[in-house]
């Protein structure tokens, strides 16, 4: 009954997250056995740049010892402890005052919870807390975006704008309204211009909060530049615009910086390049580097205040997870932070922006491509079965997917998402690096068209 190979017991055993399971049983699993830099190897030793910095988390590459050091240590010392009902210990505490320093200024306190999903639960259950204390429990509401992804729990998933994250579970759960998405190529009307476009999003922003009553709106989630529903830059304007709206109504703006932060962007968080302060700032992903599931939320003031000062009224703030702050998540968040900063790794992700974009627009031309996009070290190639029109193929993501299997054959993970290829490598790679994902990309591109042709 015990499978004899790795391989079979994960065909046997195992359920994949985001895996069709029956089409699993056939293939079987892809190992990934180790690691070293922007590489990864296979169980036959083969090797891969990896194009996806994993699940676009992987900022200090595969083989940082260093992190893998501080969290023995880190074991060692003290293995677990909570932070619940005044209890601390110093690893949470100086992550905390680590990003308090790195963040805008303003978001001043922290919060961990282990994943972003369930940091962006958290978030809802703040809000809606910070709500009830100042006797407004009406104001509950969440304004998303069409293909924007906050996680997958039940209020997270509600938050996402995908519907495949929705059709199958009865999703949403909690009252979301969801907006365009900020998207001028895809979404914008023919003709219209990128100011107009942005123009005409804000306006049903303002119209969808003055006909649902701006008493009833919470907050405003977005990521700054959309990820996993197709990596997504918004609109010249856009964001200044949304963050005047909120101020007018009285509603939180909370960026979603799971992807973007940590210099993803070129800058050090998405609200820095756009140009907007948020009330709250979500981080996961590159916070560790995925060495450890890790992800903080910041808030201001204006949010902790009232949570603070109405505990009293309306009891403890009844939310926690047993790894909040897990002691050996946050000594690894911590290396992996002053490995960022001494490497001055968000400084390379400026400097590479221009060739790895470069890079990226070398195949603007290229049959398949609709659009080629991206910032700082984020892109994504949207294929199209028909350029002048746009046309999507049939079904969505067929060829996206299969140019992604061919980059894969070639040794570059790529991603695709619907019908986009994305890409968001480490953020220590050099000009050579970008010079061989060029390439691997530039086959698999000319695979995937012949592909599709046939
Ligand atoms: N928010 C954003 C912007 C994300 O990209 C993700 C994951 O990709 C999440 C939230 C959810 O994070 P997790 O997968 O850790 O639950």
């Amino acid at each position: 009954r015990i499978p004899n190979s790795l391989h079979a017991s994960d065909i046997a055993h195992s359920m994949h997250p985001y895996t069709n399971m029956r089409a699993h049983e056939q293939q079987g699993p892809m190992i990934i056995t180790k690691g070293d830099g922007i590489h990864v190897y296979d169980s036959e030793g083969k090797e891969y740049i990896e194009g996806m910095a994993g699940l676009w988390s992987v900022a200090v590459g595969f083989s940082e010892s260093r992190i893998a050091e501080a969290a023995y240590k880190q074991m060692l010392e003290l293995p677990y402890y909570h932070s619940f009902a005044h209890k601390a210990h110093a690893p949470s505490i100086k992550l905390a005052e680590k990003l308090v320093e790195m963040t805008p200024e303003g978001l001043n306190r922290v919060f961990f919870t282990n994943s972003g999903s369930e940091a962006n639960d958290t978030v809802i259950k703040m809000v809606w807390f910070m709500n009830n204390a100042l006797g407004r429990p009406e104001k509950k509401k969440f304004l998303a975006r069409n293909k924007g992804y906050h996680g997958i729990t039940i209020a997270s998933g509600s938050l996402t704008g995908l519907p495949g994250n929705h059709k199958d579970f009865d999703l949403p759960a909690i009252p979301v309204i969801h907006l365009t998405c900020p998207h001028h190529w895809k979404w914008a009307e023919p003709g219209e211009s990128e100011a107009e476009f942005t123009a005409r999003l804000l306006k049903e922003a303002e119209d969808t909060i003055l006909s649902e009553g701006p008493e009833t709106i919470a907050a405003f989630i977005g990521e700054p530049v959309m990820g996993a529903g197709g990596v997504m830059t918004p609109p010249e304007g856009y964001w200044p615009g949304i963050a005047e709206l909120c101020k007018k109504y009285d509603i939180l703006l909370v960026s979603d910086e799971v992807i973007n932060g940590f210099g993803r962007l070129g800058t050090p968080f998405g609200c820095q390049k756009y140009g907007f302060e948020p009330d709250i700032l979500v981080t996961s992903k590159q916070l560790t580097s995925s060495y450890m599931p890790l992800a903080a939320i910041l808030v201001n003031d204006k949010v902790y205040n009232p949570i603070a000062d109405n505990t009293e009224k309306l009891g403890t703030f009844g939310h926690g997870f047993t790894g909040s702050g897990h002691p050996v998540a946050c000594a690894a968040g911590l290396e992996n932070l002053a490995i960022i900063e001494e490497k001055d790794l968000m400084g390379n992700a400026a400097r590479m922006e221009a060739p790895f974009q470069a890079m990226v627009q070398s195949f603007a031309d290229h049959p398949l491509v609709g659009e080629a996009r991206g910032t700082g070290l984020i892109a994504g190639l949207e294929l199209v079965a028909d350029k002048a029109s746009k046309t999507a193929f049939s079904p969505i993501g067929k060829v996206a997917a299969a140019v992604a299997r061919a980059a894969q054959d070639h040794g570059l993970i790529c991603r695709s998402v619907y019908e986009t290829v994305a890409l968001c490598p480490p953020l220590i790679i050099n000009e050579s690096d970008i010079e061989r994902i060029g390439q691997r990309l530039g086959t698999a591109l000319d695979e995937g068209h012949a592909w599709a042709k046939a």
